[in-house]
């Protein structure tokens, strides 16, 4: 891809995206990580005494190990972790900018529908990804949350979601091939986000 081409845009800065956009640039591609919140938006919105059920073997990225003392990483460990790659590669990201919709754009471009601070626009890229995760955009259950008290006396709020069955109805209605694509309609970042860089992990 020459230089002069705009970057593939990838949609959402958490561990999918920062991955895409450090292979992309090693095969000499620009890319820049697009997120309606920050760099790990998600992972900073876990529960605080979070644990992932992966073992750190599977939640590496860009071949950097990760290394922590327990098989399974914390919710702050992951944090540091990712961001650290994210900063090592220099993955771009624009943080606070939504991507509302994704449009063919002919002969061989893409216009995409960003919303920041300074409110809506279109920009061009060759090509797209999407990395967004389903945390923005639970399928809730019909339980009333609550919060509960663990053993060790700590307080949590489970998040009652599934991400069953979109597969099998998608099988039963065969949809027509979309001509644009409409992200998700997960509720705003806070305000209290100010800062362009991810909060302190
Ligand atoms: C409590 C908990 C425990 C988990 N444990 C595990 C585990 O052990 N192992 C495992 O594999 N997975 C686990 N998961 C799932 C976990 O969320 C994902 O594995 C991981 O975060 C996926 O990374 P991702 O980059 O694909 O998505 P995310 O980390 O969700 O990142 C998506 C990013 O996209 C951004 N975004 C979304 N929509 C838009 C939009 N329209 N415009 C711009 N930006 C957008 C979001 O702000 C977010 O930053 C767990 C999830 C939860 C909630």
């Amino acid at each position: 891809m020459a230089s002069s081409e705009p970057p593939v845009a990838i949609v959402g800065a958490g561990p999918t995206g920062i991955a895409c956009a450090i292979e992309l640039s090693r095969r000499g591609i620009g890319a820049v990580c697009y997120d309606k919140g920050f760099l790990l938006d998600t992972i900073y919105h876990f529960p605080e005494e979070m644990r992932w059920f992966s073992t750190r073997d599977l939640l590496d990225i860009a071949g950097v190990p990760f290394s922590t003392p327990d098989a399974h990483p914390t919710r702050l460990e992951s944090l540091a972790y990712y961001r650290g790659v994210a900063e090592k590669f220099r993955v771009r990201v624009v943080p606070q900018t939504r991507v509302h919709e994704i449009r063919s754009h002919p002969p061989r471009r893409l216009l995409l529908s960003i919303e920041d601070r300074t409110g809506r626009r279109e920009i061009t890229a060759p090509a797209a990804i999407f990395a967004t995760g389903f945390f923005g955009n639970p399928r809730r259950l019909d339980v009333r949350e609550k919060t509960y008290r663990t053993s060790t006396g700590a307080l949590f709020r489970p998040i009652l979601f599934t991400t069953a069955t979109w597969s099998s109805s998608a099988r039963r209605t065969r949809r027509p091939k979309p001509r644009s694509i409409s992200t998700a309609t997960a509720p705003a970042s806070p305000s209290w986000l100010e800062a362009t860089r991810s909060p302190t992990v």
